[in-house]
């Protein structure tokens, strides 16, 4: 999805930066700075309860060398007339329709891992459209949207719990408390489990500490739920706030993330070097490409993506290679980029 650009310079990536009650919160991941039972490992996890909350997911990556998730949300929803700048989640209620109609087209084209409709479903965010206390509402009821199309579909899909930025940026650079951060997004992922999500995947992040934020709400909430996260680099290689694929990779995995990659971003020229890079710094995470369709242009004030299924699907291909395990589309791809992309990929696996 796409998210408001800030004029500001970005800053360092890594050192500290302070939590709730003045505490410094080490952003960088290092082993030490963080207290692990905030944030747990896999083997914790199973520990804690059996497996059972992660059972469909490593079914999953047990059964497919290559794991096809959904494309655009957003792209879907203008093109059947959401107004830019109303709150796409507000059609989990109005529209519910249209949003099964999305859904469905993915799980058509063969897509496995689908995104809930709830990117910017948290607290902050909806409350710019005054719609702060409905947070629950709009996120159960995104999950319970997707659930009705995946079983109608044979069931053969998981349901990720989609969680985007706050729109703020975390003290000192910004305003957001950490501690606030941590619980405002517990709350949005606390909604997507009640609503019956198989997993939480948290997206288009700059900053690795409100990525820490969004990780460590998460595992407030749902303390053994699997859990992909993404971050968007786009500026030089970086994310805007001036995270490396290298730091990210080695931060989130350490958090306790059971996939890490990148999503939105200008492109799948853009997207290979970051997976090639995650891939050399860290040879055992699962890896995830969620890439746009291509650079955007601006027309009409509106972003406009030019890749077109076949490019999508080569790019596909490419990402493979180069490590991805989880493949996907993210800004202006369609169910005919994601079939695309579904065949060449099925292709390779039985070559
Ligand atoms: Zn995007």
């Amino acid at each position: 999805m796409t998210m408001t650009r800030r004029s500001r310079r970005p800053p360092p990536a890594g050192g500290v930066g302070p939590g709730g009650n003045g505490q410094q919160i080490d952003r960088s991941g290092a082993p030490g700075t963080f207290d692990p039972a905030a944030f747990p490992t896999l083997d914790a996890r199973l520990r804690l309860d059996g497996g059972a909350a992660s059972a469909r997911w490593r079914a999953l990556l047990d059964e497919a060398t290559t794991i096809l998730s959904d494309g655009a949300m957003g792209t879907m929803l203008f093109a059947a007339g959401l107004q830019f700048g109303d709150p796409p989640e507000v059609w989990n209620l109005t529209q519910p329709d249209v949003v099964r109609r999305v859904h469905r087209g993915y799980l058509e084209a063969g897509s496995r891992i689908l995104l809930t409709n709830t990117f910017g479903a948290n607290r902050l965010r909806l409350g710019l459209h005054g719609l702060d206390r409905r947070v629950s509402e709009l996120n159960r009821t995104a999950a319970i949207l997707l659930r009705v199309e995946v079983e109608a579909a044979g069931g053969r899909a998981l349901i990720a719990g989609d969680i985007g930025p706050t729109g703020e940026i975390v003290a000192p650079l910004g305003t957001l408390d950490y501690g606030e951060g941590v619980a405002v997004f517990a709350e949005q992922a606390a909604a997507l489990v009640a609503g019956g999500v198989d997993l939480i995947w948290v997206e288009t992040m700059s900053d690795l500490l409100e990525i820490r934020a969004a990780i460590e709400g998460v595992r407030r909430a749902a303390p053994a739920i699997p859990l992909i996260t993404t971050m968007t680099f786009d500026t030089r290689g970086h994310t805007m706030m001036g995270v490396s694929p290298e730091q990210a990779v080695q931060a989130l995995s350490t958090w306790g993330a059971d996939a890490v990659g990148g999503n939105c971003g200008n492109g799948p020229d853009e997207m290979l070097p970051v997976i090639a890079r995650m891939r050399a710094a860290a040879p055992d995470v699962i890896l995830v490409a969620k890439s746009n369709a291509g650079m955007p242009e601006l027309v009409d004030m509106r972003a406009v993506y030019r890749a077109d299924p076949a490019t999508m699907a080569g790019q596909a291909l490419a990402m493979q290679e180069a490590g991805a395990t989880i493949v996907g589309g993210c800004c202006g791809t369609t169910p005919d980029h994601l079939r695309a992309m579904a065949e060449v990929l099925a292709a390779s696996s039985t070559a």
